[in-house]
């Protein structure tokens, strides 16, 4: 197994929502999207964050493993978008599966291609974001075209790998009912997907963009509202899907 070079925004050790059981998530730097309500605009930027390496990461996961096994959960590499980084990524899942870990990719699927087949196999389950399921909305909410990330969503459905989908509600961008239900079918169609999780928008990275000089575009928008929020959930249940 080689010992790949990898780049790190930072790294939480007893993370609860990014899988099943108890995480080691690694937030990986480096993002080709620019969504407007980015929590974590830092992380965006490639070739900074902490140099490292995946045999470095590995012997830290190895010290963790007991505790992680016991709560039956694993290693969640994240970002930034981990998939910017593949070899860095495929060294560590590789390294976890043969400790018995449960893997999880946490990514907006759209370097979804630069995934090959080796490192999915590897992967247990894909955290997918899809964040809008028209193109131009899509464009304009991320700077970049929606085709990869469902190419990808159909590749992972061929391979039988389960997707948890991640869908940020943002009043005024993404709580359109009927483009809702549009990717609720979707989803549904694909079989693969076990789980929804809606992610309520809310404002609380907006001082990491005034601290990097970011034009905030979403700062005046409000959190999504309870009805709003049961909308959304109702309509991917309606569509036969599990949601939380
Ligand atoms: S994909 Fe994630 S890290 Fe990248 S810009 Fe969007 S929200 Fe930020």
């Amino acid at each position: 197994m080689q010992d790949v070079t990898g780049y790190i925004h930072s790294i939480e050790t007893a993370g609860t929502l990014d899988g099943p059981g108890v995480r080691r998530v690694l937030f990986l730097q480096g993002c080709p999207l620019r969504c407007l309500y980015c929590h974590n605009p830092d992380s965006r930027e490639f070739r900074c964050g902490r140099q490292t390496s995946s045999f470095e990461q590995l012997r830290d996961i190895a010290r963790n493993r007991n505790f992680l096994l016991k709560s039956g959960g694993g290693i969640t590499l994240s970002g930034g978008e981990p998939l910017s980084q593949p070899e860095f990524v495929k060294s560590i899942l590789k390294g976890c599966k043969q400790m018995g870990l449960h893997t999880a990719l946490d990514t907006s699927g759209y370097t979804g291609w630069r995934a090959d087949d080796e490192l999915l196999s590897y992967t247990d389950l894909v955290l997918l974001d899809i964040k809008h399921i028209e193109p131009d909305s899509y464009k304009k909410l991320t700077g970049v075209e929606l085709q990869p990330t469902l190419d990808f969503a159909r590749r992972l459905a061929v391979k039988g790998i389960p997707i948890w989908l991640r869908y940020v509600l943002v009043p005024g961008y993404t709580d359109n009912a009927e483009q809702i239900k549009k990717l609720a079918t979707l989803a549904a169609e694909l079989g693969n997907v076990q789980r929804v999780d809606i992610l309520p928008f809310h404002n609380m990275g907006g001082y990491k963009w005034e601290e990097l000089g970011l034009d905030y575009k979403l700062k005046d928008t409000p959190e999504p509202d309870k009805i709003s929020i049961d909308m959304a959930q109702n309509t991917f249940r309606e569509a036969g899907l599990t949601v939380y």
